[in-house]
């Protein structure tokens, strides 16, 4: 969907639809021109620097940008992200470089809620590898793949903004015992605040709902995992680097933890090559927030927050509006 407009929008969000008519309509009427280079793997800022090249606006997931990105793009006016997390973008230095925002709202907390929810019974049910099993022709109804039960379980759930506290929503269901942690919000209905260091001690099962920020990358390290319950479950559909990976694979080894449920890795991909070879381990490739409906939907939301900033249209989607004050160049159309 490339143009002979001088305006370029580099996509790399893998959910783009180029075919899309909706969204060819939207770039075809600003006269912007699309380059879809999909995130199949990390990518380093170099690298995004050397794709994005000649680019006014830029449509991405969490490829990284810092403030070398920005200095190597003297016309990139607008990142588009598509979803809320913000850690792979140096807010700072594109306020300072000039370089727009944007994020996509919506009701994302409760698909990753439901993600949560599915990646916990699964690892509690242990749903895969019972499907393993009668697949290779076998029923074990009792030995050594007999489930646990996720009613009446103690879940502690870290970070209760919109994710945690959907999660502990649906836990009410299930008649769950709900302990909280979060210095920053007041505890949601139903959810006893307690200390870090009581969650991770009183849960059987925890679950992540924080943003990376330093303060919360490698959270979950050797020293919290060996504080857990013995036999208790970890379910991650924040961020990769909330945990410490090495540390968890031993901790899964050793059974010290019965089980982990994950949708967020340190590297997306390739993962751990050990995570993979545990059977105790439950994996989904960072898709918490997606259903066929919301891939469109943020989409729409980020190719309508690029051209918006591209035309100098108000936006409720602008993080950074302190950016809109530095001027950049921009390519005469
Ligand atoms: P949110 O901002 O509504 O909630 C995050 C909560 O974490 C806030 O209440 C905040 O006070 C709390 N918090 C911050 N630092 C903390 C700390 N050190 N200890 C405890 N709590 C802390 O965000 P949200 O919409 O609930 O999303 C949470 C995270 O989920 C996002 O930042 C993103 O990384 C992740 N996410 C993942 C997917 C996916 O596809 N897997 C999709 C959407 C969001």
């Amino acid at each position: 969907m490339t143009g002979a407009a001088h305006t370029l929008c580099v996509v790399t969000w893998p959910g783009f639809n180029p075919t899309d008519p909706e969204v060819r309509a939207l770039f075809e009427t600003a006269k912007v021109g699309v380059d879809f280079r999909p995130k199949v793997g990390p990518r380093s800022a170099d690298e995004v620097a050397d794709i994005m090249a000649g680019a006014s606006a830029a449509v991405v997931s969490t490829d990284p940008f810092d403030s070398t990105v920005f200095e190597r793009l003297p016309l990139l006016r607008v990142i588009a992200r598509t979803g809320v997390g913000l850690d792979s973008i140096d807010l700072e230095a594109a306020t300072r470089a000039g370089v727009v925002v944007t994020r996509t709202s919506g009701a994302h907390e409760e698909t990753v809620a439901d993600h949560a929810m599915a990646l916990m019974l699964a690892a509690v049910r242990r749903v895969v590898e019972n499907d393993g099993s009668v697949r290779r022709g076998r029923w074990e109804r009792a030995g050594s793949l007999t489930p646990w039960g996720l009613h009446g379980r103690c879940v502690g759930i870290v970070g209760l903004g919109r994710i945690g506290s959907a999660v502990a929503r649906r836990l009410h269901g299930f008649d769950c015992e709900v302990i909280g942690f979060d210095p920053y919000v007041q505890a949601a209905r139903g959810v006893a605040p307690v200390t870090l260091d009581q969650l991770f001690y009183r849960a059987d099962i925890v679950s992540l709902h924080v943003p990376l920020t330093p303060e919360t990358r490698g959270l979950v390290d050797a020293h919290r995992l060996g504080s857990m319950r013995p036999g208790a479950i970890l379910v991650n559909t924040s961020r990769g680097e909330l945990v410490n990976e090495a540390a968890l694979v031993d901790a899964l080894t050793s059974r010290l933890l019965r089980a982990a449920a994950l949708d967020v890795f340190a590297d997306e991909p390739p993962l751990t090559p050990r995570l993979l070879e545990l059977p105790n381990v439950v994996l989904s490739p960072h898709i918490a927030g997606f259903t066929a409906e919301s891939v469109r939907e943020l989409t729409l939301q980020a190719v309508t927050s690029a051209l918006d900033v591209l035309a100098s249209r108000p936006n409720a989607r602008i993080v950074n509006p302190e950016a809109l004050t530095h001027e950049r160049q921009t390519p005469v159309q």
